[in-house]
């Protein structure tokens, strides 16, 4: 039952109950307006308490109905806060736990609002490119000095019921016994009766029009261009100043409603569903159970080794990183206390924290200590025949059921695997540079991998705040292998006619964080040229595109030597366009015979773009990724994509998949690269939305 009706006393209880966050679903709000309605058809009840769980007053909308006809369903959420605010006696909201969005709005149609000091509560709509559609932009600044409600309904930030203390919005914020505090606050109502305070018939409170218009300039400074939902919701606010109770309400409404439908929305709700759908696994049942993991060894404590250790540190979980030779290992460990330093002094770590953390942090170079390991993440070099060793090595020391990761980027699992006798216990975790700070982390699921190892590696991710994503086996799983085809492009715009900051500025301006060539530098172009040198070694190809290669051949690697793509000047970030390199591409083209064009930016984005759908597509016809949603949730987790665009799989049927498919086949006949072959659309389709597994039908698709 999602709500639940007692008396105590004089006094109705209705209780929310439809776990986990009392989402309120179609059932729940019926429950909310019969129980009111009880409590005041009985002669004996004098008020009602409206309370939630310890874990939540209320998170809003059920999610489970998001999407559906059901979620709209009479009695909608403005109806039953109509009634709840409408009622002849006093409603009372006993706030706990979460309180946000609809739940909030709820509370804020009852008469008075108790809360205990830690409830926490929000606005977040506007993190869906929405604004609260439920009186929330009314009621709150009849509540909350404007400037405040204003800040709460545009960042979408949730605070402490402690930090309302004295102001309308909460009547008393208490400690301990929430219901037993309800109860007396409507027992002490009984015996002195007040006239009942509805929020809808409060005024607004005072604020200097310069103040609320500094007040929405300077929140809305920081806003990317394609989010149009902060300045929509000041705009909602205004009206709250400016109307009458009902009038803002309607133009609230009207508000809303232009939201839900552009695109950013559109984008930022699939990026929250698809975050949900990738933590469900095709093909495990879900009764299987994680490991438990106690104690993690990490192998190598270079770049990513002590990056992914401190993941496990902040989580309190207990490291023995062990490195080959005794002065990396000291670097690395000295890596790891400098990041925390750092933190203390900028105010974002306590040093007592800090010291918690490193206790936690045992340094070895003997294999030994790795025996009482739960899980062992290897980060060694990217060298197969090294990996190869370190896995044997694990095999012989690591405890029975302990589980052997690697971070390799580009190494084939399986073979990892096969040198153990435990294949099963082998999996991929691909953590992203920075690791302590990227949120993605590719979970490679290798042929042998069990489904409890799977089950460990999603559980573990969620612990350590990562948005895990699975990937089947393949080169460079989802990231990596699909950015391949867009740096082809991006090189290829090169030698037809663009110059790097062209298609950066293209790119950027379109919503990439950074453009290809800024990322290359970033990164280091060394390593993709150690990769084509050795893929030119297994598979030669006098065509392929050379001006990476002779960037690199010039010893420009990128930031770290001071020059890449662009020149950097010492101790800075800035890419300056560089003549040298212009000059490397000219001469390419003149000796490649090649004739320039003019491109457009739009071309830019297409081309690179286009070049990711095409190969999301074909991981996902091969079932490397579950779902597109999946594919998606990696490039706006770990690649900088931008979230209004919901990544390229959604972009592209935002576009529409048969206006893509078209450019797509203008751009095959004009080059004649495999990567432009048509895919198939329908499991994208299917796939992007739901973000239910889509292997069968993508099958069934691929089969025509
Ligand atoms: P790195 O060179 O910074 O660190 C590797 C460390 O491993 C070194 O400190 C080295 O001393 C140590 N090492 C080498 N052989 C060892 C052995 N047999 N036993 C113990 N320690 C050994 O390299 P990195 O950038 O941290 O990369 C490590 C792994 O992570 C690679 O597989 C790489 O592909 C992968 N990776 C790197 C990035 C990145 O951006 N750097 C991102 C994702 C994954």
């Amino acid at each position: 039952m999602s709500g639940t009706y007692d008396i105590h006393g004089q006094t109705a209880v209705i209780t929310l109950n439809n776990p986990p966050v009392n989402g309120l679903s179609h059932d729940l709000r019926t429950r909310i307006v019969a129980g009111v309605q009880a409590a005041l058809a009985a002669p004996g009840i004098q008020s009602i308490v409206l309370i939630g769980s310890s874990r939540a007053f209320s998170g809003g909308a059920d999610i489970r109905e998001f999407n559906l006809p059901i979620g709209l369903a009479e009695p909608n959420l403005p109806q039953v806060i109509d009634v709840v605010e409408s009622s002849a006696k006093p409603i009372i909201a006993a706030i706990s736990g979460v309180c946000m969005g609809g739940g909030l709005e709820l509370a804020l149609g009852c008469h008075y609002r108790i809360a205990l000091a830690d409830a926490l509560i929000a606005l977040p709509e506007v993190k869906l490119g929405v604004l609260p559609g439920a009186g929330g932009t009314q009621r709150l600044p009849r509540l909350l000095n404007p400037e405040i409600a204003l800040g709460m309904i545009v960042t979408g930030e949730a605070s402490p019921a402690a930090k309302f203390k004295g102001t309308a919005l909460f009547d008393q914020i208490v400690d301990g016994d929430l219901l037993a505090a309800a109860l007396q606050f409507a027992a002490d109502l009984a015996s002195a009766p007040k006239p009942l305070l509805r929020t809808r018939d409060l005024p607004v409170l005072k604020v200097e029009p310069s103040v609320f218009a500094q007040v929405s300039t300077k929140l809305l400074a920081g806003i990317q261009p394609g989010y149009p939902a902060p300045a929509k919701c000041v705009e909602a606010v205004r009206a709250a100043l400016d109307l009458p109770f009902l009038e803002g309400l309607r133009r609230e409404q009207e508000l809303f409603h232009e939201l839900v439908e552009t695109s950013a929305s559109k984008a930022l709700r699939h990026a929250f569903f698809a975050e949900r759908a990738a933590t469900k696994l095709a093909s495990v049942a879900e009764s299987t159970q994680a490991r438990p993991i106690k104690q993690v060894g990490i192998i190598g404590a270079g770049t990513m080794g002590s990056g992914i250790a401190m993941n496990f540190l902040n989580a309190g979980i207990a490291i023995v990183m062990l490195e080959i030779k005794a002065d990396a290992l000291e670097r690395g460990v000295a890596t790891i206390r400098k990041t925390y330093d750092s933190a203390v002094k900028k105010g974002k770590l306590k040093p007592v924290e800090l010291e918690q953390r490193l206790s936690l942090l045992r340094a070895t170079t003997d294999y030994a200590d790795l025996a009482a390991a739960d899980l062992i993440i290897e980060a060694v070099f990217e060298d197969l025949s090294i990996k190869e060793q370190v896995f044997r090595k694990l095999d012989q020391v690591a405890k029975p059921g302990a589980i052997l990761a690697s971070n390799t980027s580009t190494l084939d699992l399986n073979v990892l695997a096969a040198v153990t006798k435990r294949p099963e216990d082998v999996i991929g975790l691909h953590f992203f540079s920075p690791a302590h700070l990227m949120k993605l982390l590719e979970v490679v699921r290798g042929a042998k991998t069990a489904d409890d190892v799977l089950v460990t590696a999603m559980a573990l991710a969620k612990k350590i705040k990562k948005t895990a994503v699975v990937s089947g086996v393949c080169d460079g799983f989802i990231g990596n292998r699909m950015i391949a085809p867009y740096s082809q492009q991006a090189i290829q715009l090169l030698e037809e006619g663009c110059t790097p900051s062209q298609v950066d500025q293209a790119l950027e301006a379109w919503g990439m964080a950074m453009g290809p060539f800024r990322m290359g530098d970033l990164a280091g172009n060394d390593i993709g040229w150690a990769i084509r040198k050795h893929q030119r070694l297994t598979v030669p190809d006098p065509e392929y595109p050379r001006i990476p290669d002779r960037l690199c051949e010039m010893g420009r690697y990128g930031q770290k030597t001071g020059a890449g793509w662009y020149r950097y000047e010492a101790g800075s970030r800035d890419a300056l366009v560089d003549p040298v390199v212009l000059d490397l591409i000219t001469a390419y083209r003149a000796e490649k015979g090649i004739k320039t064009r003019a491109i457009s930016d739009a071309e830019i984005v297409e081309r690179c773009i286009y070049a990711l759908y095409q190969e999301g597509t074909r991981i996902l016809d091969e079932g490397i990724a579950q779902r597109a949603s999946d594919i998606d949730l990696v490039y706006l987790c770990g690649y900088g994509f931008p979230l209004h665009r919901g990544g390229p799989m959604f972009y592209a049927e935002a576009v529409g998949l048969a206006a893509v498919a078209q450019r797509v086949a203008s751009f095959y006949a004009q080059s004649g690269d495999p990567l432009w072959r048509p895919v198939t659309e329908a499991p994208v389709r299917k796939s992007s939305r739901g973000g239910e597994s889509v292997k069968a039908e993508t099958r069934r698709s691929t089969e025509f």
